[in-house]
């Protein structure tokens, strides 16, 4: 998706139950890995992880950015709960939770009820 002619994104396997993904980060020309990109959850993200001495130009900063970019981007579509209004089914961009009640309805249907 985003690689360029030095550098490719090879998917790698977690030995244990992991939920998220793991992927090296690998030269074309020497096959060495350069770095690991992984979760991070401590700040809900996925991030680069280096190996010393391993340097990139900016060609491969920008392709490794827009990696890990699309990466959050496709976490948070796949980790992000739908709701739905209890009235018309309508997925509820801008619900509104009614306080007595506790219904969860769109903001067509929310509006009318009041
Ligand atoms: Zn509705």
């Amino acid at each position: 998706m985003t690689e360029n002619k030095f550098i490719r994104f090879e998917k790698m396997e977690w030995s244990g139950g992991h939920v998220t993904e793991l992927w090296a980060v690998v030269s074309r020309s020497s096959k060495a890995h350069l770095a690991l990109i992984l979760w991070y959850g401590l700040w809900r993200q996925y991030v680069l992880s280096t190996f010393e001495d391993v340097v990139f130009n900016t060609g491969c900063l920008k392709s490794i950015t827009e990696f890990i970019e699309e990466l959050n981007r496709l976490h948070k579509t796949k980790t992000t709960k739908r709701v739905y209004c209890e009235v018309c089914g309508a997925e509820c961009t801008n619900n509104i939770v009614k306080s007595d009640s506790g219904r969860v309805l769109c903001n067509v249907c929310g509006v009318q009820e009041l």
